[in-house]
């Protein structure tokens, strides 16, 4: 084995989900597949130098600030998500018109993941003028624990806290729901 092969291979290994076989075979079958290997290492590239996380909804884009946190016409509301392939899976349902807000994560013990690992102060400093926070964790252990502790944040600035019902079956997330079960859910959305 060459070491740029070697490299490569490890370089994969450390993605979420792929162990060290599933990385092989991967070089190896790109070896096979040049113009395909050519695509991806030119995509990868492209994403880098253009997309980027917003600096206010930390929601992925190429202009910062985005197109919804530009956009003055949105609903004043935030929706509150774990994870920024959240947005474009809400979005597509067409039932919310509001603003977003990225997380970036849950509060989570066993990973040593605390409140101050997430962005739940920029998210306080974006209240004002706002008439609702909708709470769109996933419907996990972890997720409802950070619904009930963003709550209690939020209530302390006197804003109207709601969660979205609870048509997601739980441990399920909000990126692999149904469109239509998903608008379910933001309708059915219950005050806290
Ligand atoms: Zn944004």
């Amino acid at each position: 084995m060459t070491e740029s092969f070697k490299k490569l291979i490890e370089s994969l290994e450390a993605l979420p989900s792929i162990g060290k076989k599933t990385a092989r075979r991967i070089v190896f079958y790109l070896l096979k597949k040049r113009e395909l290997a050519e695509k991806i290492a030119n995509g990868i590239k492209e994403v880098m130098e253009k997309v980027r996380f917003c600096s206010v909804c930390g929601g992925i884009t190429e202009e910062d600030p985005c197109k919804i946190c530009r956009d003055e016409k949105r609903e004043k509301k935030i929706c509150v998500v774990e994870d920024p392939m959240d947005i474009p899976v809400i979005e597509q349902t067409g039932v919310y018109h509001g603003y977003y807000h990225v997380l970036g994560g849950v509060i989570s013990p066993v990973d040593g993941i605390g409140p101050e690992d997430l962005r739940i102060d920029e998210l306080m400093e974006r209240l004002e003028g706002m008439e609702e926070v909708i709470i769109a964790t996933n419907p996990t252990a972890e997720g409802e624990a950070t619904a009930i502790y963003l709550t209690h944040r939020l209530k302390e600035k006197g804003i109207k806290v709601t969660r979205i019902a609870r048509g997601l079956p739980p441990g399920s997330s909000i990126d692999l729901a149904d469109s239509i079960t998903l608008s379910r859910a933001l309708e059915g959305r219950k005050e806290l």
